[in-house]
């Protein structure tokens, strides 16, 4: 059997067991400590636009807090991109309130801004004004943040940007995580940096930071006893697991490059074959990490499926994944309501996800291309 190429696996840089002796040898072995400072600060040296960052143990995490320090309430409705990965709902429905999914556009495969102003105004319309927008930027490639960021305004309802797969992507220069009200980052283990677990919450005031901190650590009041006047949440990063981060951090500049070269593999791979298009940038504005590189196969122009594809690779022990399942298609969410015109369903039914790990080798490129061209 050939040995296992995986979508995306975990990267190390070298620097890590640095930070963790450090700990180890201070003591420093709890959900705070001189690494979660230094990765916090690492972190909002690298995406700029003076935002403060709070690390915390998910991503799926972050987003809970960023909707409770929105006001998120039971009964309340929250819209979000149908088009991602289910922990970015389910945060929704542990607040007891309600999603409201919206499909995607063709052109970035995130939230499509016209369905974006028809669910609102539906919502609206039957008496309940969504409380905050949770958009994606799926795959690392930035959303049409202007139009999106035009509508929510006019509304005046917040965006949560969950930011999980696009660390080091940007939209008109500006990078993502810091254009919402808040901003979701996730380092788990199959991202272009990881903490083995992991996240972080991107705040645009300091305020906000120490809000995060202090939910995400019991909700402790200022007393020499344990008194609380609000509900928390153990929710606060380890300073071993920090540890990781900073050393992950000295390398994120070459992780995003490698993921860009292996996009640009795939787009030379399949410059030939008509009928497979591969997730790319529609202009200047965009510029994605490429965490991962997914294609669209088109069934009438090749002959074939994604499926045959997928199957092919799994012969030669090469992983793929079809794109995320929308959530208005999940049986969880199946009673949520659902605004757009199934762009969504057609890239799940077409969609594919490569093989795109930093670590990609040259042999291991040869093997994916040689089950590409004998299927195409
Ligand atoms: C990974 C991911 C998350 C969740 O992050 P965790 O750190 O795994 O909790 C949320 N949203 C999206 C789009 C993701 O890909």
């Amino acid at each position: 059997m050939n040995s296992k190429i995986w979508l995306s696996s975990p990267h190390m840089g070298g620097g890590e067991l640095k930070y963790i002796h450090e700990a180890f040898e201070a003591n420093w072995v709890a959900p705070l400590g001189p690494n979660v400072d230094g990765f916090e600060h690492d972190l909002e040296n690298f995406l700029n636009e003076n935002v403060k960052v709070a690390a915390l143990s998910a991503g799926t995490a972050a987003l809970h807090l960023a909707l409770v320090e929105c006001g998120v309430e039971h009964g309340d409705e929250v819209i979000c991109q149908s088009m991602t990965f289910s922990a970015s709902a389910n945060p929704i429905v542990y607040q007891g309130a309600k999603p409201v999914f919206v499909d995607s556009e063709k052109d970035t495969w995130n939230m499509c801004p016209e369905a974006l102003q028809q669910a609102i105004e539906d919502r609206i319309s039957k008496g309940k004004k969504p409380k905050a927008i949770i958009i994606v930027h799926l795959y690392g490639m930035p959303a049409k943040m202007d139009e999106i960021s035009a509508i929510a305004a006019k509304y005046d309802i917040p965006i949560i940007e969950d930011a999980a797969e696009a660390l080091g992507s940007r939209y008109k220069g500006k990078t993502c995580g810091t254009f919402g009200r808040f901003g979701v980052l996730s380092f788990n283990g199959n991202k272009i940096i990881t903490t083995s677990g992991g996240g972080a919450l991107v705040c645009h005031s300091e305020e906000d930071k120490v809000k995060t901190v202090f939910l995400s650590t019991q909700a402790r009041d200022n007393a020499p006893h344990y008194q609380h006047s609000h509900i928390g949440y153990n929710y606060r990063m380890s300073n071993i697991t920090a540890g990781i981060g900073r050393g992950q951090m000295e390398v994120l500049k070459d992780r995003v490059d490698a993921r860009r070269k292996v996009h640009e593999f795939y787009v030379e791979l399949f410059r030939e074959i008509d009928g497979v298009e591969v997730l790319s940038e529609t202009g200047p504005d965009f510029y994605s990490n490429h965490w991962l590189s997914a294609i669209l196969v088109n069934k009438e122009i090749t002959g074939k499926t994604r499926e045959d594809l997928r199957l092919a690779f799994l012969e030669d022990n090469i992983e793929s994944r079809p794109l995320w399942k929308p959530m208005h298609m999940q049986p969880v969410f199946a009673d949520a309501p659902y605004y757009g015109d199934k762009v969504a369903e057609h890239l799940f039914e077409n969609g594919l996800c490569l093989p795109s790990g930093s670590n990609l080798k040259e042999e291991e490129k040869e093997r994916i291309a040689k089950i590409v061209k004998k299927i195409f």
